[in-house]
């Protein structure tokens, strides 16, 4: 079940914003990969013992469920209709001579990255309220991106805020943002990169309300259950798992809830459920635009070309493509 009818790979979308054919092989409809499974396309608003309720008010009962809602993605419904978002972004940032991008995480910085190679005569403003960018990673690669962004005439703001609620308009489209600071930053438009909430509200008010931490995360025992849930799993950015959240940790947390669930589908032993090993990994690669890229990796932080060959020029569209087993028409 999934509120959407298609996967977007989340680390793919901002070159979606650049160019929107990219988004057609990076939206993928779940019947697509999905052949032999029944999908509803609904959101989940409640969980019972045994059902899960739709907002539309249908029930789904359920033996076993997996709750694995990472973060709220306020997005349309459709392929078509997000198909058509990528177009109206492009448009927008086409149209603009300047930019205001407010958000110094993964999403800000690699849309900064997208727009700075592609149109490199875009002034850019880039407002970050912490001191340093993209603080899931070590200052190295802060520094490092900050190096870079400036190379690319990317203007970096740090230790700031926007206030969008307080925009000043001229007559000729352009607008006056207001930082905390008091500084004034004149952009046609703006993007927010400030990162979305998790999607661990709708829990609050069911059986699950007292498994979520203080972050609104859902506590999870070895074998990725819910803390005192016997047939419940959770996995994913919703989990209070204490590793970093990356979409390749949590391919890993869904093998091993994969396999307890057939081992208890079989009535096996719970005792010999596979215990998920928690990542001391603090490795992650942020794209660049099409070449470069900032990686943290086990030993070194680089910069460039090097670590850009892993993941930027197809954004691991094609790898992941390959591992849902799809050709290359859809
Ligand atoms: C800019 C950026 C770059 C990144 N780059 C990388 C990278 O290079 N490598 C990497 O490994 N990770 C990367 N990540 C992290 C990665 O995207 C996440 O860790 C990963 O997407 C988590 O997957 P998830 O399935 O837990 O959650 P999500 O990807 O957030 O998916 C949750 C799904 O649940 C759905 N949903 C939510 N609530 C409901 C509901 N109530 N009912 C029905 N459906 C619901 C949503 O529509 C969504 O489809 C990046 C993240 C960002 C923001």
């Amino acid at each position: 079940m999934n509120r959407k009818e298609y996967f977007e790979i989340p680390w793919a979308s901002l070159r979606g914003m650049v160019e929107p054919t990219f988004a057609e092989r990076s939206l993928i409809q779940h019947k697509h990969y999905l052949t032999s499974s029944r999908l509803i396309v609904s959101n989940a608003i409640d969980i019972s013992d045994s059902e899960i309720l739709l907002s539309e008010g249908r029930s789904i009962p359920y033996n076993y469920l997996v709750i694995a809602t990472g973060h709220d993605d306020q997005v349309p419904k459709t392929r078509s209709e997000r198909l058509k978002q990528y177009q109206s972004e492009n448009e927008k940032i086409k149209a603009a001579e300047s930019i205001l991008i407010v958000g110094g995480g993964p999403t800000g910085v690699e849309l900064a990255g997208e727009i700075a190679v592609d149109f490199p005569e875009k002034k850019i403003t880039l407002v970050h309220s912490g001191y340093r960018l993209l603080e899931f990673l070590g200052p190295k690669a802060s520094k490092k991106t900050l190096d870079w962004l400036k190379s690319r005439h990317v203007e970096v703001k740090l230790d700031q805020t926007v206030n969008l609620e307080d925009v000043a308009d001229f007559s000729n489209g352009t607008k006056l943002y207001t930082t905390s600071a008091g500084e004034t930053i004149k952009a046609d438009c703006h993007f927010l990169c400030t990162g979305k909430p998790l999607a661990s509200s709708w829990l609050k008010g069911t059986i699950l309300k007292d498994r979520l931490d203080e972050l609104g995360r859902l506590i999870v025992d070895e074998n990725l259950r819910v803390r005192g849930r016997k047939n419940i799993f959770a996995i994913g950015d919703i989990t209070n798992i204490k590793e970093m959240k990356q979409g390749y940790l949590a391919k890993k947390q869904a093998s091993v809830a994969a396999k307890n669930l057939q081992l208890l589908i079989r009535g096996g032993d719970e005792s010999k459920m596979t215990t998920y090993k928690m990542s001391s990994s603090h490795n992650a690669i942020v794209s660049l635009g099409r070449h470069d890229a900032v990686a943290q990796l086990h030993l070194t932080t680089m910069i460039g070309l090097i670590p850009g060959l892993i993941k930027s020029k197809d954004l691991f569209v094609g790898k992941t493509r390959k591992e849902l087993d799809l050709d290359s028409r859809d």
